[in-house]
């Protein structure tokens, strides 16, 4: 099984479009979103964010909803068309052998996987070999081994994880000036880092992604998985 993992479009419908057309010629079994399809500060027009989600929600098999959803939900700012659609995404979703999350298994909406504090305790959650996740924007990989060190990986481009080992894993954000994705052969245990043309910036985006985090911070709601 070959699954194509991408995060954090944040309503980018020009580079979601290349990103599916990428993933395409290489034949991926499945599609997994990690979140962040929208973004749910900025005023986007509310046809694209409908665009965006009826374009993830097609052709995803594992659709994980993000902080900005939850945002946008709780907000009540997002069309009818959308909300539709998301209601039916979660927060987390298990699969051969992959733990799939938004921020972090111990914290899947908000939570930041960037230090190795915060990875092994990812790992120590993950009942699999891979954690998947977005939220950070950073192309990233870490390996945890069998003797309990931890290797990281800034730059990741192609990596066999072998049996002794397990992962933790952001494919990139498709809307940040290094637009990439994650192809991960489930079972090779390859992860292969896709970079796509990050091309015109369709719109202004913000430096910080989480402009609005200490308002947001506390107050989120969103269901957890079944
Ligand atoms: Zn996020």
């Amino acid at each position: 099984m070959r699954l194509a993992i991408f995060s954090d479009v944040h309503g980018q419908v020009g580079r979601l479009s290349a990103c599916l057309e990428a993933i395409a010629r290489t034949g991926a079994d499945e599609l997994w979103c990690l979140g962040d399809a929208i973004d749910g500060l900025s005023a986007r027009p509310p046809e694209l964010t409908v665009a965006c989600v009826r374009a993830i929600n097609d052709v995803c098999t594992v659709k994980i909803a993000g902080n900005h959803e939850a945002w946008a939900l709780q907000d009540q700012s997002l069309p009818d068309a959308a909300v539709a659609l998301i209601e039916g995404w979660s927060v987390a979703a298990q699969r051969d052998g992959i733990l799939a999350v938004h921020g972090s298994p111990h914290n899947p909406l908000m939570g930041r996987l960037s230090d190795e504090r915060d990875v092994r305790e990812a790992l120590r959650r993950s009942p699999g070999w891979l954690c998947a996740h977005g939220h950070t924007h950073q192309a990233a990989l870490w390996i945890g081994r069998g003797d309990g060190t931890i290797e990281r990986q800034r730059r990741p481009t192609s990596q066999r994880i072998g049996r002794s080992m397990r992962a933790v894993a952001c494919p990139g954000a498709l809307s940040g000036p290094d637009p990439s994705w994650l192809l991960v052969d489930t079972v090779r245990r390859r992860l292969t880092w896709h970079r796509i043309d990050a091309g015109p910036r369709p719109g202004p985006v913000s430096a910080d992604p989480y402009p609005d985090r200490a308002r947001h911070a506390t107050t989120l709601v969103m269901p957890m998985p079944k």
